[in-house]
């Protein structure tokens, strides 16, 4: 065996033969894979190998395109056979929010560049002639979709590996992965032990287990999984003989599952309500090409389903059911990229529909490692978006809960209800007596509206007959009544949540934010570490507050963060609560070696109030001695006061474009802060407002987010960061050069913010295609209604002749067409006249 090589891959499925693939194919030839059975004996033998397209993630969306298009080409690579089948794909869709559903999803796949065509019932029974079709409102149908033989496949990916140079060995399994002092890895197996400068875990069921040596935590959990195959049925063999195509993939979204033809007979899989994880602490160390004890009671409601949609499938019988083990994350989307805390460690694991994400995810992650980033935004399946609290009695809630939702209507403010509440910040109760409505972010409780006082949906709401299986009418606690009803439209918080935003504009509210991230950088080279790190100068004066950005090394977007100068040699860095781990692992893994700079993470030690509006000050002031005027206490500033008893540190800047502070506090005087506050501001009608007002504020101020308007994919300028990127700083800063050279060789986006015109029950949300004429010219960022301004608003990237101020383009929103114009970034006070107090 081999005693050194540039990347070691762990596992010989699909994903691990796949990275190895695209590793070789990069440049890293002398990569080595190791497999502690044969190739495919994992999962990936005994998956049903479809390839559906269908996936509203944007990073998802794309590594699955990839694949589709690649895989086809592998025969002619390789001479082998990978048993593509291009038989398209259709879903099905019986209620009016399941096409509301497939229509945001065209959008989204518009702007990727993948196919879709819309079906009348009519045309599904012309294509799918054994489908009943009552109930059935239309469908979508994905033209490039089928399905493909994973075993072929990986044997496929493995002879193209070794072609350009990557050794797999099979019958050797990995016991230990240690890192030298070179920064080296050590890959300790049973037949021997390379050094390498790369390693690469591609483990599937055993995620956890690899994980373990290198004392990772990884959040992956399988859920068993199963299918059901037929014996042959005389109208499909007829139908063959006849000639006529396969009638392709049916997926019956609303009853959760799928059925293609096999061998004459059919196949049906149902992602089932109740399947329960497995492997929880990994398989059997012997364990390969395993299949569980078949569960044929708890599929017997989806087979009635199957029988009464496709009578067909109850006339033959069962020739054989697969139970197997499918890996789950949390989100039911996979882990792809750097592990948390270890540099050249990598993670391709949780893949529950790894053979179609295979492709694109080892061609990604590969650019990962070779060039040092994605060519892709890559947010969506970063390991980093978990953080610690997804431990394992988390995770097989969550990931239990991720399997039997994977075919309920994913409503962009879907909000799960598995492993809640588990984070709550102590001021929880008093939100949920003040009518909070709650959402969850990175495991944490945080308010996302707040319902007046007794108020539920009404009978006649809950009753409506187009509502499936109950699953947009969330039950809050045992005995609540229900408060939100989910869409792709404006919903019923829609005129609550445009009062809070009339409110914060007008009087003052109160948004808990103590989620955001939160680090202290400390040392003798703070100031000139995180100077050369970001985009902005750091503040030069004790009390400064900036916003600042850290690029990739090609002038792309990876974290903003606010910079608040406490002491002369200690900084307090803001960010994303939910990208926390994200974030910190960035800081770390730049820190200088020789210990002038300290970094803590001290998320959970400080919780934040925003307290925003014009009578912020003159409620602050009743509770604080400090001056809060504009000339002792200016905008961009932060100082430390006492609220009452209690210390704080005050930043003026706030996401909601009016006068206010951010009030950082010791979590453990929480609730004495907010009773002084609520107690301070009857008179003055101090009210607390929610996450969704929050976002309609922020649109209105052009306020930009990750991974949005920024992104690794859109260079710095591109997404108008300009006035935040200090191009004289003598140290330069990451990415510098990066985004010159990108610069030169000219941008293909400008980050605009658009008044969409003649919208009356739905506003673009993000990710909707924008058009001049016929030609795709850009796509919607986010999207939302801005109340202070009472228009419907989108940020969006479109091309750079296109963003001049009233130019007309159009928007598709849930598939109609609306005029939209380029107006002016921050519709709401350009001036930041509020911002100033002035
Ligand atoms: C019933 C069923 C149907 C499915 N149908 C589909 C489908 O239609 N479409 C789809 O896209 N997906 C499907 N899937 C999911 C798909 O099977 C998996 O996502 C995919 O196979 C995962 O591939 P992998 O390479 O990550 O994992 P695996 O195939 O499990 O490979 C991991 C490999 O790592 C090896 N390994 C682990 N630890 C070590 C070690 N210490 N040293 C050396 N080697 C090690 C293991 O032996 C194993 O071979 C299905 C799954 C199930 C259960």
């Amino acid at each position: 065996m081999k005693t050194h090589a540039r990347a070691v891959v762990i596992g010989g499925g699909v994903v691990g033969v796949s990275t190895l693939y695209h590793l070789a194919k990069l440049g890293f030839t002398d990569s080595v894979l190791l497999e502690r059975k044969e190739l495919t004996s994992g999962s990936t033998w005994h998956a049903a190998g479809l390839l559906p397209l269908f996936n509203l993630s944007y990073s998802v969306g794309q590594l699955h395109k990839y694949s589709v298009g690649f895989y086809p080409t592998l025969e002619a690579e390789t001479e082998l056979n990978v048993g593509f089948r291009n038989v398209s794909n259709i879903r099905l869709a019986r209620t009016k929010d399941r096409m509301d559903e497939y229509r945001y999803y065209a959008g989204v796949a518009r702007t990727i560049g993948v196919d879709v065509n819309f079906l009348t019932p009519e045309e599904v029974k012309a294509i799918w002639p054994l489908c009943e079709i009552d109930g059935v409102i239309g469908a979508i149908q994905h033209p490039a979709d089928g399905y493909i033989q994973p075993a072929d496949l990986t044997q496929a990916l493995a002879r193209g590996a070794r072609n350009r140079g990557a050794t797999i060995y099979r019958q050797t399994t990995v016991t230990a992965i240690t890192q030298l002092p070179s920064g080296e890895w050590k890959v300790t197996t049973d037949q021997g032990e390379i050094t390498c400068e790369h390693v690469v875990s591609c483990t599937g069921n055993f995620a956890r287990r690899t994980g373990a040596m290198v004392g990772l935590d990884v959040p992956v959990i399988p859920v068993e999984h199963q299918y059901i195959v037929t014996e042959a049925h005389p109208e499909i063999q007829a139908r063959k003989a006849a000639g006529l195509p396969e009638m392709g993939v049916l997926r019956e979204s609303d009853s959760s599952w799928y059925m293609r033809e096999e061998a004459g007979g059919l196949l049906l899989g149902p992602y089932e309500v109740g399947a329960p994880a497995c492997y929880v602490d990994g398989p059997d160390p012997q364990s390969e090409y395993e299949l569980f004890q078949e569960d044929l009671d708890r599929l017997g409601p989806y087979i009635e389903t199957a029988i009464a949609r496709v009578p067909a499938f109850g006339e033959v019988g069962v020739k054989k059911v697969y139970n197997g083990a499918i890996a789950y994350t949390p989100d039911g989307s996979p882990i792809v990229g750097p592990a948390p805390g270890l540099k050249n460690f990598w993670l391709n694991e949780g893949h529950s529909f790894g053979v179609t994400a295979a492709g694109g995810a080892g061609w990604q992650l590969a650019h990962w490692i070779v060039d040092g980033e994605p060519t892709l935004d890559m947010m969506g399946v970063d390991p980093r978006r978990f953080g610690p609290y997804a431990g394992r009695g988390y995770l097989k809630e969550k990931n239990e809960e991720a399997y039997a939702k994977v075919f309920t209507v994913h409503y962009p403010d879907e909000e799960r209800t598995a492993a809640r509440p588990l984070r709550r910040f102590p001021c929880h109760d008093r939100m949920a007596a003040l009518g909070a409505v709650f959402g969850s972010v990175y495991g944490w409780e945080r308010p996302a509206w707040f319902a007046p006082k007794g108020y539920a949906l009404s009978e006649a709401d809950l009753g409506k007959p187009d509502v499936l299986l109950n699953e947009n009418h969330p039950e809050g606690a045992p005995g609540e009544p229900v408060r939100e009803k989910w869409s792709f439209r404006r919903s019923n918080y829609f005129p609550i949540v445009g009062a809070e935003c009339r409110h914060v504009h007008e009087k003052v509210g109160l948004l808990e934010m103590s989620a955001f991230a939160k680090f202290e950088v400390t040392g003798p080279g703070a100031e000139g570490w995180l100077d050369s790190l970001f985009t902005n100068k750091v503040p030069t004066a004790v009390g400064k507050v900036s916003l600042t950005y850290l690029l990739t090394e090609k002038g792309g977007v990876r974290a903003e963060f606010t910079v608040y100068r406490e002491a002369p040699q200690r900084f307090y860095l803001v960010s994303a609560g939910a990208l926390e781990r994200h974030d910190h692992d960035y800081l770390i893994k730049a820190l200088p070696t020789d210990g002038s700079v300290r970094i803590d993470k001290i998320t959970t030690a400080h919780g934040v109030f925003v307290l925003a509006g014009p009578k912020s000050r003159e409620l602050l002031s009743r509770v604080t001695d400090a001056d809060l005027s504009n000339a002792a206490f200016p905008w961009l500033t932060g100082q430390t006061i006492d609220i009452g008893a209690a210390q704080v540190k005050a930043l003026r800047v706030n996401f909601v474009g009016e006068l206010g502070w951010e009030i950082h506090h010791p979590i453990e005087m929480q609730n004495y802060i907010f009773d002084k506050l609520f107690a301070a501001g009857a008179d003055l009608d101090l009210k607390p407002f929610g996450i969704k007002a929050m976002d309609s504020l922020r649109l209105e101020k052009s306020y930009k987010l990750i991974p949005r308007e920024l992104s690794i994919e859109y260079a710095a300028l591109e997404s108008g960061l300009s006035r935040f990127l200090s191009m004289k700083k003598p140290c330069g800063f990451r990415g510098k050069e990066g985004l010159l050279a990108w610069r030169e060789q000219g941008f293909a986006n400008q980050a605009v913010t658009l008044e969409v015109k003649g919208v009356t029950d739905a506003d673009a949300r993000g990710s909707e295609p924008i058009w001049l004429g016929d030609e795709l010219v850009g796509r919607a960022t986010s999207g939302g209604y801005g109340f202070r301004v009472e228009k419907s608003l989108a940020l969006a990237m479109v091309r750079p002749d296109l963003a001049a101020l009233g130019t007309e383009l159009e928007i598709t929103i849930l598939g109609e067409r609306y005029k939209c114009v380029v107006i002016a970034d921050s519709p709401f006070d350009p001036e930041n006249n509020a911002l100033r107090g002035v």
